[in-house]
């Protein structure tokens, strides 16, 4: 199963070498860009130290199977929830009651806490207590994008794994494995930012299809009709973040060729939209109306 962790096989090593000398840490914390198999590793993780098998983690005990589908009561997972733009005090409490309690299964537990620069002031203050005075046989695996946005003194308690965005060359082997046509392996590595889940995303005839129209575009220029139609494609296209990444790249090629004022500008726009988008409630077809109608050359 640690073999499925493609590419972070030094970041890995460490966890690997703890878990075979049975000398976990209390708290890691994972750093790196979206999409590169953070919380994969943590999954991995807690596998490797709690599956039934000889040869750990299998990934098919129903210990690892459990925790693959996120049934596992020693496994307990704090992330944002969807309507929310921070991880409460609440939820804290709720991981907290579990925390004090004997492991329900095996002989150990862990927390994971996904997006861990969104725990709310409160929450990572009640973190940092915990992590000062640690349950016995409890583990805490922080996952978070910027290391810089979590307090220093719970980075200073976790042992710091960075997880890095994958070469090029990785996720375009990465892709033609799984199937992908190498030309459409070769363009999709480009604009994956070293993520296969974004790789993965990007790869489907559908995705590149609303991709290349809009490329061209913003080159040639549309109609007030297809800046509607564009925004409600996109709007209702799962993949438009990763629609409006491969949008950016585009303009960062027009920037290198021809640098103007204009191309920065609608530089700009598109990582403004992206942000919009994700935003608790957005209107997405409003945010994308005006992102074409900004983009139109
Ligand atoms: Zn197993």
């Amino acid at each position: 199963m640690w073999n499925q962790i493609i590419g972070h096989e030094l970041t890995v090593a460490p966890l690997k070498r703890a878990i075979e000398n049975s000398a976990l840490a209390q708290a890691y914390l994972l750093t790196g860009p979206q999409g590169v198999g953070k919380s994969l590793i943590a999954q991995t993780l807690a596998m490797a130290a709690l599956c039934e098998a000889s040869k750990k983690p299998c990934g098919t005990c129903a210990t690892c199977q459990r925790i693959i589908n996120d049934q596992h009561p020693d496994v307990i997972g704090l992330r944002v929830l969807p309507d929310k733009s921070e991880i409460g005090i609440e939820q804290w409490r709720g991981v907290e009651a579990k925390v004090q309690f004997q492991a329900l299964e095996g002989d150990r537990k862990f927390i994971i806490i996904d997006d861990a620069e969104r725990m709310s002031m409160s929450v990572a203050n009640a973190c940092l207590k915990t992590l000062e005075e640690p349950p016995s046989n409890t583990h805490f695996v922080l996952i978070a994008h910027d290391a810089d946005r979590l307090l220093p003194t719970i980075r200073s308690r976790c042992q710091h794994l960075v997880v890095s965005p994958l070469p090029q060359s990785v996720v375009e082997s990465w892709l033609v494995k799984q199937g992908s046509d190498a030309v459409v392996a070769k363009r999709v590595a480009a604009l994956a930012q070293g993520s296969l889940q974004r790789a993965q995303r990007l790869a489907k005839p559908e995705v590149l299809g609303v991709l290349d129209v809009m490329t061209r575009d913003i080159q040639k220029g549309y109609t007030p009709l297809q800046v509607l139609e564009h925004a409600a494609s996109l709007a209702i296209l799962p993949e438009a973040p990763e629609v409006l990444d491969g949008l950016a790249v585009a303009l960062r090629n027009m920037a290198v060729a021809q640098p103007t004022v204009r191309v920065l500008q609608r530089m700009r726009a598109v990582e403004e939209a992206s942000q919009y988008l994700s935003t608790k409630g957005a209107n997405k077809e409003l945010i994308l109306n005006e992102l074409f109608i900004t983009l139109a050359p």
